[in-house]
């Protein structure tokens, strides 16, 4: 799971389990009782709107931009007139945003993201919001009633080291219980080097982002065989598509439990066992928003709006946090909390349409493998009617590239001109370690 770093000038607190675990019977309660839940929230909100309105200047002008007295008690759904705030402006703005928070929430943080366009958006945590995020890792354990005998082996991306070996999972898991081993491994590693780790150390648990899973399941094909012992797959940090879910289950026999969370906001929504990814909406107020900025009912598809409800340093209120996602109903596990059906991934992992629409694009990658064994691929569009589609495997025939075109073109319902390039040696991922399999290189105009 990804964690904010702590600042130069921050200290990291001892001992928060304590904390964190009475956080975690709280936020259990709350998620059982909507009522209380809602009028936790109202709470929260007012006090968080009535610190910022008080101490950021930043946060009065963009009241007083939204036509609202910044002196004034703003009910929730009077926030929702409040201005969003994009990427672009913490990006410009964020030094004047940050604020120094009551002592109660302890040392300041400041994390740091690639954000979608790659340039670094800046935020301001405390104490609070990281136990908020040491809790739901808790929840998200007990939830998916975790082995914790069991070894957890994590492939990451910001690993200094190629492999680290661990006594225990580390924190938060340890504050439950008494964990198996935890190993982490570089995703600089190459993917036959992280099979073999796997083979030689055969985890119980396997946390990875969704493209080096991609990439391991292919290792394994070609070795005809199955990691044992594997209990379960973690994901995070990219779209994980049903296909790729279906294919752990058929070549490993495994589940995958998604979680969704970002540097600036922490966990945003965890996946339950039925399937539902249940918004952490003790923390955080999460809209979803058509390009009207009104909101999605459940089965719409539309931009994710963030209020972090402790977050005291930086107001982030009404944050659009670049990605786009689908409401969900009631959820079969019967837990109250609001759902998201599918988290899509970046606002620039829209495909543009000729009409002006943007859609988060079918590109038909199942049934690539009729046409030839095509390892890997990506689509940049660089302008409307100019799409790339990168491939990762040998040069197509005229007859295999006209039978890839149909293919995409009856995915994306519209004849896009496609023009195909091949990358020998593996499409790069990007910087943080992400992968992107659809992006538009057209100039970012917001969903709303
Ligand atoms: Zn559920």
């Amino acid at each position: 799971m990804q964690r904010p770093e702590p600042s130069s000038t921050g200290t990291r607190p001892a001992g928060p389990g304590p904390k964190v675990l009475a956080l975690l019977d709280d936020i259990e309660r709350l998620a059982g009782h909507p009522q209380r839940l809602n009028d936790w929230q109202k709470d929260r909100w007012a006090s968080l709107h009535a610190h910022h309105a008080t101490h950021s200047a930043w946060y009065r002008d963009r009241l007083q931009q939204s036509c609202i007295a910044p002196d004034s008690p703003v009910s929730w759904d009077q926030a929702q007139r409040i201005k969003l705030v994009t990427r672009a402006d913490l990006q410009r703005e964020v030094d004047r945003a940050f604020v120094t928070p009551p002592q109660s929430h302890g040392a300041v943080y400041v994390t740091q993201t690639s954000g979608s366009t790659g340039e670094p958006v800046r935020v301001a945590r405390t104490e609070r919001c990281q136990q908020f995020w040491m809790a739901y890792g808790l929840r998200e354990h007990q939830w998916w009633n975790r082995d914790f005998s069991r070894s957890l082996f994590v492939i990451r991306a910001n690993l200094d080291t190629r492999f680290i070996a661990q006594k225990t999972w580390g924190s938060p898991a340890s504050l439950l219980a008494t964990t198996g081993a935890g190993y982490a491994a570089s995703m600089s590693l190459s993917t036959a080097e992280l099979a073999l780790l796997i083979e030689e150390l055969r985890p119980g648990y396997l946390l990875v982002y969704p493209n080096v899973l991609v990439a391991l399941l292919q290792q394994y094909q070609a070795w005809n065989k199955t990691p044992r012992g594997l209990l379960q797959v973690r994901t995070m940090g990219e779209t994980l598509g049903p296909g790729l879910r279906n294919q752990v289950r058929d070549d490993w026999g495994v589940e995958t439990a998604d979680t969704y969370s970002s540097q600036e906001a922490g966990v945003i929504a965890i996946e339950c066992p039925s399937g539902s990814y249940h918004v952490m909406a003790e923390n955080l107020i999460v809209e979803v928003l058509k390009p009207d900025g009104t909101p999605c009912a459940p089965g719409e598809t539309g931009e994710v709006v963030i209020t972090d409800l402790h977050n005291y340093a930086t107001p982030l209120i009404r944050y659009a946090i670049g990605d786009v996602a689908e409401v969900g109903g009631p959820c079969a596990c019967g837990r109250h909390l609001p759902t998201l059906t599918k988290i899509h991934g970046r606002v620039r992992n829209l495909i543009t349409y000729p009409d002006g629409s943007k859609r988060w694009p079918r590109v038909g990658f199942d049934r690539f493998r009729d046409v030839a064994p095509i390892t890997q691929y990506q689509v940049v569009q660089h302008a409307v009617d100019d799409v790339e589609v990168r491939l990762v495997c040998s040069p197509l025939s005229v007859q295999q590239e006209t039978a890839l075109n149909q293919i995409i073109c009856t995915a994306l319902e519209s004849p896009f001109p496609l023009r195909f390039t091949y990358w020998p040696g593996g499409i790069p991922r990007r910087s943080n370690g992400k992968y992107e399999e659809v992006i538009s290189l057209l100039k970012a105009v917001p969903l709303s």
